[in-house]
């Protein structure tokens, strides 16, 4: 990780945090500060994609703005953070896509879209677009399903390795290249600390308004986070049905790949809405401003891939199909190209340090190690 202003900045703040050590009980953040005495930018690194911007400490901190030290955590991490992001992408001439991000999500996903629809009005009769499809293979009549399935799993595995890659930058650079990510009780511990939220928020919520405690972060990020992993779960079943049984979409109501998705699409428009609400009408004295864009931009890519899913459950058995299939597609395919550049990543990295975070503490010490 490269010197900046915004590393030297959480440098200072984590020696003055250090010396003080208030907020010890307050996040997992502190424990992890107070097993260092310098920090070198891996932990700056570590500890920035540890913290879950919860704005505790900044609302007890006795040296926040107007204090001459004006120690501001939360605001500080998420600028870092935000430069781990470009710092760990994959490929590298490609991590400059991290930056003025809002811009460029907007710009592929009208790529995206356009691509998709152009295609399907050059490659298909306005009758076989604007047409009444039921029964198995109904969708297939507008989009081939080859096509489908090569655009949606290329896409998607070269997202998956441009995370992976992430994955190991961010490991290697935090110091833990020496450390077994595979160790049995860590990972256990870790994947709990994931799946859980554990630490998002803790037992009083973060302070997202005021100084006043509130769950509901944790609860909209739970509602997208299992959204769309039911999403994801649901494509899945579908791709099983398809190519073991051989049952064409679309499926039945109450199937398990409708069931799945309609629940997941509902979750990611709840989650995606409220996070919304709370990046604009929160407190802004500790955010970064500068990531406002970002995280608004993919937010909302978020929230269309969910929408445009559930309008094409709505509109399938009618004229409209063709186009709804089109515009989700075109979403679906912005999402995994833009996956491994926009706000996602921050679970990767976020992810990796809770890993590294139990390696380090009790859960490390497990027999035979
Ligand atoms: S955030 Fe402020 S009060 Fe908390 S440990 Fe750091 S300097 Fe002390
Ligand atoms: S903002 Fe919350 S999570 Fe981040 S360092 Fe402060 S107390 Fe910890």
């Amino acid at each position: 990780m490269r010197t900046t202003e915004a590393l030297e900045d959480a440098r200072r703040a984590m020696e003055i945090c250090n010396a003080c050590r208030y907020c010890e009980g307050f996040c997992a953040v502190f424990p992890a500060m107070e097993q260092r005495r310098d920090f070198t930018n891996g932990d700056l690194s570590y500890l920035a994609n540890l913290c879950h911007n919860c704005r505790g400490c900044y609302h007890a901190c006795q040296y926040a703005p107007p204090h001459e030290f004006g120690i501001n955590l939360p605001r500080s991490f998420a600028e870092l953070r935000a430069e781990t992001y470009e710092e760990y992408a994959w490929p590298q001439p490609v991590a400059k896509l991290l930056r003025r991000n809002g811009l460029v999500v907007s710009v592929v996903t009208a790529l995206a879209l356009a691509g998709v629809l152009l295609a399907a009005m050059l490659l298909r009769s306005p009758g076989l677009l604007y047409g009444v499809h039921t029964g198995p293979g109904a969708f297939y009549a507008v989009i081939p399903h080859d096509a489908m399935a090569v655009l949606g799993s290329v896409t998607f595995l070269y997202a998956l390795l441009a995370l992976a890659m992430g994955f190991a930058n961010f490991w290697r650079d935090a110091g833990a290249r020496d450390a077994d990510p595979l160790r049995r009780r860590p990972l256990a511990q870790a994947l709990s600390d994931i799946l859980t939220l554990r630490h998002l928020g803790g037992e009083h919520g973060c302070n997202d308004r005021d100084e006043t405690f509130s769950t509901v972060r944790r609860r909209f990020h739970h509602a997208l986070f299992y959204g769309f992993f039911a999403c994801f779960a649901s494509t899945g079943v579908a791709t099983l049905y398809h190519f073991l049984f051989g049952w064409e979409a679309p499926y039945g109501v109450f199937s398990l790949p409708v069931l799945l998705g309609t629940a997941g699409g509902l979750g990611m428009v709840v989650g995606t809405l409220g996070m919304l609400w709370l990046k604009l009408a929160g407190d802004q004295a500790p955010t970064a401003r500068t990531l406002l864009g970002t995280d608004v931009a993919f937010l909302v890519l978020l929230c269309m891939t969910a929408l445009t899913g559930l309008l094409l459950l709505a509109v399938r058995a009618t004229g409209a199909m063709g186009m709804a299939l089109a515009v989700h597609l075109g979403f679906v395919l912005s999402l995994f190209l833009l996956m491994p550049y926009s706000k996602f990543v921050h679970g990767v990295y976020r992810s990796a340090a809770l890993l590294r975070y139990a390696l380090e503490n009790g859960a490390g010490r497990d027999s035979g190690h």
